[in-house]
């Protein structure tokens, strides 16, 4: 990356970078390892020092958020729709699950970050005797639902996995619970429901309908009950969002500097 960026930097073509960065992340910028990767379960990342490694080679601001909080916010800068909406939400399911949140138009942080990927689900059993892959928790949102976690269950890629197939309709149904959660918890006005496994054809449209069922009325706001396909989107980015979102990032800090 640093050689990549390093004849821009000395032309002088660069004012900032934007990072967005897998996790778990230190985002306090008061914090000694703030800009580190932490406990990742990626071991030969865990404990490195990314963002001053850039800092370092190349000398410039440096803007520093998990990846996901980047394609929220990436999401809600270039899409002229999105800007107004508030909470808004961006939830990947691909090779992890990770939820990004912006709270009035701002990544959220908090102790540390969300990590709403590793959502406590129900887990029947007996439906679905998958212990789950997640190396923390086993079977959580992300250890039962993500790409790896299709394949080690059904033994192969999920997208080579046939439809119908059951599981599809099992992966709608632990994606719906963690947005049904999600939609509990932060009363988003969007969430942006993006990633590789995410892009199967008709999965949006399974997970609206169960994410329906098990709000089951309770939540009043016709974006739920008449039209969840506004709430509940595709990134209009495509698979761009999270690098457009660590740009975005990068030229706010050109501007408040
Ligand atoms: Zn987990």
């Amino acid at each position: 990356m640093i050689g990549f960026f390093e004849p821009f930097a000395r032309r002088d073509e660069l004012a900032a970078i934007g990072i967005g960065s897998f996790g778990p992340v230190d985002l306090n910028p008061d914090s000694p390892t703030y800009g580190y990767i932490t406990t990742t379960p990626k071991t030969e990342w865990a404990h490195f020092d990314l963002r001053g490694r850039i800092v370092g080679a190349l000398d410039l601001p440096v803007a520093f958020e998990t990846d996901v909080n980047a394609a929220a916010y990436g999401e809600h800068a270039w899409i002229a729709e999105n800007r107004s909406l508030d909470p808004f939400l961006y939830m990947t399911v691909g090779t992890g699950i990770g939820v990004g949140v912006l709270v009035q138009g701002r990544p959220f942080h908090g102790l540390v970050h969300a990590e709403a990927g590793h959502f406590v689900l129900p887990h029947n059993r007996g439906k679905d005797p998958f212990p789950g892959i997640c190396p923390y928790h086993g079977d959580c949102l992300e250890g039962l639902a993500s790409g790896p976690a299709m394949r080690a269950r059904w033994g192969q890629e999920a997208e080579h996995l046939p439809d119908p197939h059951p599981g599809w309709d099992l992966e709608a149904e632990y994606i719906a619970l963690g947005l049904a959660d999600l939609i509990y918890a932060f009363s988003p006005q969007r969430i942006v429901l993006g990633g590789g496994v995410s892009q199967h054809p008709g999965l949006h449209e399974a997970v609206r309908q169960k994410v329906q069922g098990i709000l089951n009325g309770y939540i009043q706001s016709p974006l739920i009950l008449d039209s969840i396909d506004e709430l509940i989107v595709p990134p209009g980015l495509g698979n761009r969002s999270g690098v457009l979102g660590a740009i975005a990032l990068a030229a706010d800090l050109t501007r408040s500097s």
